[in-house]
């Protein structure tokens, strides 16, 4: 066990600050360790493995597709693609795909596209707008689209062209939206940044400014894209339909995909050779993802809704008979944060949770996020209470929780 951290310190880039745990088995919510420890995974490889853990359809298409054929490039017509883009269609608007690999090449993608459209609408439409607190992906032009400076310090110079707005401030929006923008970027839910959603307000106004200065809307659908806020995208709780929503993550369920689907009117003025991916929407990647697809409908989506709402009773009848611990708790589908008070703090919580053997993770400053398996059902929400109260016992005995001993 500690070959496997020493071996990882030794010759993996320090990126991630990694938990001295060795998954190596994993069937619908539950992981196992390499010495053979059970865990209850609420985090899902952070909104990946949406569908389970060695779901099975989908390892049984994955298998099918490595014995049929590996790879060919898109020079070729990959004959599942046009069936993958139908069934995301199916389930948001009509439009057409670009297949890539991550969350921030869809990302990427979805700006290259707005620029290329805003540039030939009129010259100098390409401004963007983006979202304090919001999170976009890694690559440089997506650090510059996330609003938040931890994740660009030390990067400059980033995008020119790229402007803030704070969430959920209409005054704000209307002050920095002009006929140059060529697109604002934005999460149903930030997710990153501590489960915030958006206001119906500052939809309506986004809608309305949009429509008046002919910009472009994109949805970041990455992490709450796929059923994960039960709806199977995340604008569907608003009363706007996006030109442009980019997805990864959940979409093959661990298998490396992304995509955009791109409304007509911005698809159509695209040409031969602007963009590409050597392994977007690749054979195997697509199988993954049409696996998945298949398996997501109103009957999942009823079911995320009510376990998400008994996690949110059990929350909040928790915080009222132990106050001062939790201040907020926000639930989107099976995207749920906890506000925990200042005097607590969830890194602390979180290695109290996974030494009593359940994986989460944070969001925002001090916010606990759940992000489970669709898989998981009323029973997993008892063991997580169960162990978040011993969790936050615990630390009233060593700090300064209040209800503790100093
Ligand atoms: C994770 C995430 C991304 C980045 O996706 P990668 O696959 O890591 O590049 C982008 N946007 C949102 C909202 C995300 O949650």
């Amino acid at each position: 066990m500690n070959d496997y951290i020493k071996d990882s310190k030794d010759n993996l880039v320090d990126f991630y600050s990694r938990t001295p745990i060795v998954p190596v088995r994993g069937r619908d919510h539950w992981v196992w360790d390499v010495n053979g420890r059970k865990y209850l995974d609420l985090m899902s490889g952070i909104a990946v493995t949406s569908f389970g853990h060695s779901n099975k359809k989908i390892a049984r298409a994955v298998k099918k597709q490595l014995d049929t054929l590996q790879h060919m490039s898109n020079l070729f017509i990959l004959k599942d693609q046009a069936m993958l883009s139908k069934m995301i269609q199916d389930k948001a608007f009509k439009g057409k795909c670009f297949f890539c690999n991550s969350g921030a090449e869809a990302n990427e993608s979805a700006l290259k596209m707005a620029r290329i459209w805003g540039n030939a609408k009129k010259s100098g439409k390409n401004r963007v707008l983006a979202l304090h607190n919001s999170f976009h992906g890694r690559t440089i032009a997506t650090i510059t689209l996330t609003g938040q400076d931890k994740y660009r310090k030390g990067f400059d110079p980033l995008l020119p062209a790229v402007d803030y707005v704070e969430l959920n401030n209409t005054a704000d929006l209307e002050a920095k939206f002009n006929s140059d923008v060529c697109a604002i970027f934005l999460e149903a839910v930030q997710a990153e940044g501590g489960i915030l959603p958006l206001s119906h307000d500052f939809v309506a106004k986004i809608r309305e400014l949009a429509l008046k200065h002919n910009s472009l809307v994109i949805f970041d659908e990455v992490q709450c894209g796929i059923g994960r806020t039960g709806k199977y995208f995340g604008y569907q709780h608003f009363n706007i339909e996006p030109d442009i929503i980019t997805m990864a993550k959940a979409l093959g369920n661990g298998f490396p995909i992304g995509a955009a689907l791109v409304k007509d009117h911005v698809a159509d003025i695209m040409k031969p050779g602007m963009h590409a991916s050597t392994f977007g929407g690749n054979l195997l990647a697509t199988a993954a993802a049409m696996a998945a697809l298949s398996q997501l409908d109103m009957k999942m989506l009823s079911h995320i809704n009510s376990v998400s709402s008994t996690f949110k009773k059990a929350l909040e009848a928790y915080s009222a008979a132990n106050p001062g611990i939790i201040t907020g708790v926000r639930a989107a589908g099976l995207l749920i944060g906890i506000d925990l008070d200042a005097s607590i703090s969830v890194a602390d919580v979180i290695s109290g949770m996974t030494a009593r053997g359940i994986l989460v993770i944070r969001a925002g400053t001090n916010v606990l996020r759940l992000v489970p398996p669709f898989t998981v059902t009323a029973r997993e929400v008892d063991i997580f209470m169960k162990a978040f109260t011993e969790t936050v016992e615990a630390l009233k005995k060593v700090n300064t929780v209040k209800g503790g001993v100093k």
